[in-house]
């Protein structure tokens, strides 16, 4: 008789991971809407969605039957085929976007890497080698591979790895008149997220994106709007670009596109999409029929008034009740974002102290995200419950209290 294997354990992650990520002292085995559940069946709400991946929350009864219808079918077929799962999602997202062209990949980092190589690649073959600057903000962030990471404006995550790709500027977010300082006939592009996400949920001013525009346009640059985190829904339109009237040349998506499932896509026109002729790039998984089908079920969902209005009116939920919170503990001093994409500002007193927000809040079995370490983000899912909400904003109360009468 073979031994039975030890049971999984958190200690497991420091003996066999790579330690490059820092996990939460507990294992959640288990979701359903936005409750899950850990290995000792504790209960948590779940405010974080995975990082705004989870759109519909844990184990939505549609998006599980196109995952599982679409496995008894066809599982991975590789782009030297097409399938049908493809063709549909692209057909969806053209239909509800500027979009004309779209290309799947798997991840936001791949989608961005893919955009920056188009825009590269369209001011080459346009205007010739000297045209391949790339604009970007401070504090951005646009995925961890060597590209988007040297083109995101965020040194920590891209100093120490040796040379960088060259050809890229950065420039303070919202101040147009520092932008139209740097940009020329070299800028091939300018990529911007219409609400920095990762680096404190920061939304762009409405005057800012138009002015922008304007500039590409003078510059024959592009305009490539991250997408990545406000898309699909988040922030209570479609894409966070419709809210605004800017429309990008480039646009990626990716986190709450597949709900969990990973995929992503680079949205574009088709005068622009015709510089990718056969060969120019490619991934073996992009546009795999799985995280399709789960795709086109999810956008289906998501893209109609009553998730979009929805989404909007739950803002408003949380909005009203982290203020009081704010100022009846000291702990706030701002509210920001739209949609579900919410970010608190700590107060003077708790800067840098997001973690200890993050931690006081699972002891009160809620799970909650931080957006650097002045910010505490919400990124529930879009169809999350009101009595979801209610619960989940207790338990983030007693965690304020607690915290803020400790010192
Ligand atoms: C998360 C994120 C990315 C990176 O996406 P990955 O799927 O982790 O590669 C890129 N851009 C923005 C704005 C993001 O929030």
């Amino acid at each position: 008789m073979s031994a039975k294997p030890a049971p999984i354990q958190r200690a497991d992650f420091d003996q066999f991971m790579v330690p490059n990520y820092a996990p939460a002292p507990f294992i959640p085995v288990r979701g359903l809407g936005s409750r899950v559940w850990d290995q000792s069946g504790r209960e948590l709400v779940d405010f974080a969605g995975g990082i705004a991946v989870n759109a519909l929350g844990h184990c939505h009864p549609r998006l599980v039957e196109a995952l599982t219808e679409q496995a008894g079918k066809l599982w991975h077929i590789s782009n030297v085929f097409t399938n049908e799962p493809t063709l549909r999602l692209a057909k969806r997202l053209v239909d509800a976007t500027f979009a004309e062209r779209v290309f799947f990949c798997n991840s936001g980092a791949e989608a961005n890497e893919a955009a920056f190589k188009l825009a590269r690649r369209v001011a080459h073959d346009r205007f010739g080698e000297d045209k391949h600057e790339i604009i970007s903000a401070y504090n951005s962030f646009h995925g961890r591979t060597f590209f988007t990471v040297s083109v995101a404006g965020q040194t920590k995550y891209s100093d120490g790895f040796g040379p960088k790709p060259q050809g890229i500027t950065h420039v303070t977010y919202n101040d147009l008149a520092g932008l139209e300082a740097v940009m020329s006939d070299r800028t091939c592009a300018v990529v911007l997220e219409p609400i920095q996400g990762e680096s404190g949920i920061r939304p762009a001013d409405q005057a800012y994106l138009e002015g922008v525009r304007r500039l590409c346009d003078k510059h024959n640059a592009l305009l490539i709007f991250d997408e990545v985190q406000t898309g699909v829904g988040r922030t209570g339109d479609l894409y966070a670009y419709m809210h605004h009237g800017v429309v990008p040349d480039i646009l990626t998506s990716a986190k709450g596109i597949g709900g969990g499932f990973p995929i992503a896509a680079m949205l574009t026109t088709s005068a622009l999409a015709a510089h990718f002729s056969v060969g120019v790039h490619g991934t073996t998984y992009g546009g795999n029929p799985l995280g399709c089908a789960v795709a086109d079920a999810l956008i289906e969902i998501v893209n109609t008034p009553e998730v979009l209005n929805g989404v909007k009116a739950r803002h408003e939920i949380f909005r009203a009740r982290l203020q009081r919170m704010g100022e009846q503990y000291g702990l706030f001093s701002e509210i920001r974002g739209r949609g579900l994409l919410i970010g608190a500002q700590l107060s003077e007193p708790w800067l840098g102290k997001a973690g200890q927000v993050l931690a006081a809040a699972e002891k009160e079995a809620l799970m909650v995200l931080q957006a650097g370490p002045d910010v505490v983000r919400f990124a529930p899912s879009l169809v999350i419950d009101e009595a979801d909400i209610d619960e989940g904003l207790q338990r983030f109360e007693r965690a304020v209290a607690r915290l803020t009468t400790q010192g």
